[in-house]
């Protein structure tokens, strides 16, 4: 492992060893890598002696609320008066599993008003300029497979509990879709055997995060591949669309689309797969791709966004048909870029 140099980690030591409030905050919407590398370290600092806390902006899916320390964490969304003071006494902050302060949604003043040491650790390319000390490489699968290297590397594998290792192992599993994708670094495989070796019950986790969905859930992905899903074969491109309605009867709860993007990427010569979802005042969209076609460029060109090359998001701000509309003109002008892709 050494994906991290010698100074940054003595700089990211110096920063926690002068600490006891370090709070760890991670991104809006966040995945099982946010959720998985958050509660990792919050063990970990716990094993040290600090007072950890955990802000996340919004809440998260149910498939991702069983990790050891769950009930811990603080949702700013619905408690943003706790999330300010916690902010107001944190002697450190933490920032896990992304790089652009808008990402933490609605707590970015809260955050740049607090003087106080930051690090950032994560795995996303163009890290921005607002923590003290970047731990950053977009070579690693996950930001949890970076963490197990800092924790390592900073007190000893030793440290590492089974109440770590559950969480790291959930971040790297989730952030490579259960080592299907990001997950072709033998150092992963190294990481993971680690964790095995600390007693998690990997087969429990897998069960835990991909088979604990509702009928509902499992109804409505039957719904968007066979009704929702528009195929360009041309541009080798599928895009999968919902309306706030159509969720609603299917009893939409958080995260329960989660996923459902990567389906069209099943498809025989498909290497560019989109999902649109209405949301009350704007629409989330996602976006995945195969091989050399950045997925992350077009997010940030046309939709707000950003995101790695494989995987990455943005928003709209027009409504449903405006949005579809905009993407199916777009689609000429990369023909032969999907072409070359995947
Ligand atoms: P998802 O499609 O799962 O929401 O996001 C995939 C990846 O895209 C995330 O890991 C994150 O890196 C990136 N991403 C998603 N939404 C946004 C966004 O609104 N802004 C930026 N900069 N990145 C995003
Ligand atoms: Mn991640």
């Amino acid at each position: 492992m050494n994906n991290i140099s010698k100074q940054q980690i003595e700089k990211a030591a110096t920063l926690l060893n002068g600490s006891r409030n370090v709070l760890i905050i991670t991104h809006y919407n966040p995945d099982g890598d946010a959720i998985g590398s958050s509660l990792g370290l919050y063990h970990f600092l716990k094993l040290i002696g600090k007072e950890p806390k955990v802000i996340v902006p919004n809440n998260y899916p149910q498939f991702l609320q069983w990790m050891p320390g769950n009930k811990e964490i603080i949702i700013a969304g619905e408690d943003k008066e706790q999330a300010e003071k916690i902010i107001q006494s944190a002697e450190a902050i933490v920032f896990l599993d992304f790089n652009v302060l808008d990402r933490t949604q609605g707590l970015e003043e809260e955050i740049i008003n607090r003087d106080v040491p930051k690090l950032l650790i994560d795995h996303h390319p163009n890290p921005g300029n607002f923590a003290d000390v970047i731990i950053s490489n977009t070579k690693v699968s996950s930001t949890s497979e970076l963490l197990f290297e800092f924790i390592a590397r900073y007190k000893g594998e030793e440290i590492i509990n089974r109440d770590i290792s559950e969480c790291l192992y959930t971040g790297i599993m989730t952030d490579t879709g259960s080592f299907s994708y990001n997950s072709s670094n033998p150092d992963t495989y190294y990481v993971v055997s680690k964790l095995i070796n600390k007693g998690i019950d990997k087969t429990r986790i897998y069960w835990m995060v991909y088979d604990n969905y509702s009928v509902e859930r499992m109804r409505l992905l039957g719904y968007c591949l066979n009704k929702k899903m528009k195929v360009f074969k041309e541009y080798r491109t599928a895009y999968i669309s919902i309306k706030e309605s159509e969720l609603k009867k299917f009893n939409y709860q958080t995260g329960d689309t989660e996923g459902f993007v990567n389906y069209p990427l099943s498809i025989k010569n498909i290497i560019f797969s989109v999902i649109f979802i209405e949301r009350k005042d704007h629409i989330k969209i996602s976006f995945r791709s195969k091989g050399e076609f950045y997925a992350n460029r077009f997010a940030i060109n046309h939709f707000n966004g950003g995101g790695h090359k494989n995987a990455a998001g943005g928003y709209s701000e027009s409504n449903l048909d405006e949005t579809l509309q905009k993407f199916e003109s777009l689609l000429p002008q990369y023909q032969s870029k999907l072409n070359k892709g995947g």
